[in-house]
């Protein structure tokens, strides 16, 4: 069998190509590509001609079969999408969990992950972190993910579009409250990479101010909710330490 090599690809700066990432490309017989004509440019820019073929949310069923029968018969194939890392809200995953299931090999490149270099940087809890995607577009359906993530410790991760940054940032301090700690990290690895740390309401007002602040790809960041929220009233607090003196 042939196997399928999951290859990350940069997230805005070209320089992040690997030496492994090229060889791969270079040595597969295909490449299935989110967008043929984006990893057409990535492809010109490292002198590889791999042949691409498309391989997106819409017809990655459709293909399963034709690929799974390429790699028996002893084909390997690399999967890449727009940026970053296939799989990462990015297509890949039924063919994954298809050839997991029968057994082919799955390799994986690693190499650029917008999620991973954002909270690399954050200075948030790295410990322990939720990665949530993008929030879905309607108003409805954001505040019902929010609301299921209020009182989460973890970091919460997000994925953001410019079109959605504001209304999500609005949302967010609606149901968090204003005073959260977020932090944005917009373009990394571009020229205008930027990261913002503040309270909900501050960075709502400074994207309002500048409105440059709003342009781009985003992650946001948002700090978990406080251990030990248990609301004990000072009475109990009180009452308890009258009844230790009864206890043996
Ligand atoms: N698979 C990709 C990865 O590994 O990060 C993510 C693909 S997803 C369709 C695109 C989203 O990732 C953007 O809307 C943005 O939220 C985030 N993203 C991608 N590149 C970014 C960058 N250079 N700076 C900040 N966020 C980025």
């Amino acid at each position: 069998y042939g196997c399928l090599y999951v290859v990350a690809t940069p997230i805005g700066n070209l320089d992040d190509i690997s030496d492994r990432m090229r060889q791969t490309l270079a040595k597969v017989s295909k490449i299935a590509a989110e967008d043929t004509r984006r990893t057409r440019q990535l492809l010109s820019h490292i002198g590889v001609d791999t042949p691409c073929f498309s391989l997106h949310d819409h017809n990655e069923r459709q293909k399963l079969d034709s690929i799974v029968h390429q790699l028996k018969s002893g084909e390997s194939i690399a999967l890449v999408s727009d940026a970053g890392t296939p799989l990462i809200s990015d297509p890949g995953y039924p063919l994954v969990a298809r050839l997991r299931a029968e057994s082919i090999k799955v390799i994986p490149i690693p190499g650029p992950c917008a999620l991973i270099a954002a909270l690399s940087v954050a200075g948030l809890p790295s410990d322990r972190f939720i990665f949530e995607g993008f929030l879905a577009a309607k108003p409805k359906a954001r505040q019902l993910t929010l609301e299921r993530l209020k009182e989460e410790t973890a970091t919460l991760i997000f994925y953001e579009s410019s079109h959605r940054i504001k209304a999500s940032l609005a949302d967010m301090a609606k149901v968090f409250g204003p005073e959260r700690r977020v932090v944005i990290a917009r373009e990394l690895t571009k020229t205008f990479e930027t990261l913002l740390d503040a309270s909900l309401s501050d960075l709502i007002t400074r994207l309002d101010v500048d409105a440059n602040q709003s342009k781009g790809e985003f992650v946001v960041m948002v700090k978990g909710a406080e251990k030990n929220k248990l609301c004990i009233s000072p009475e109990a607090i009180k009452l308890a330490e009258l009844l230790t003196d009864y206890l043996p």
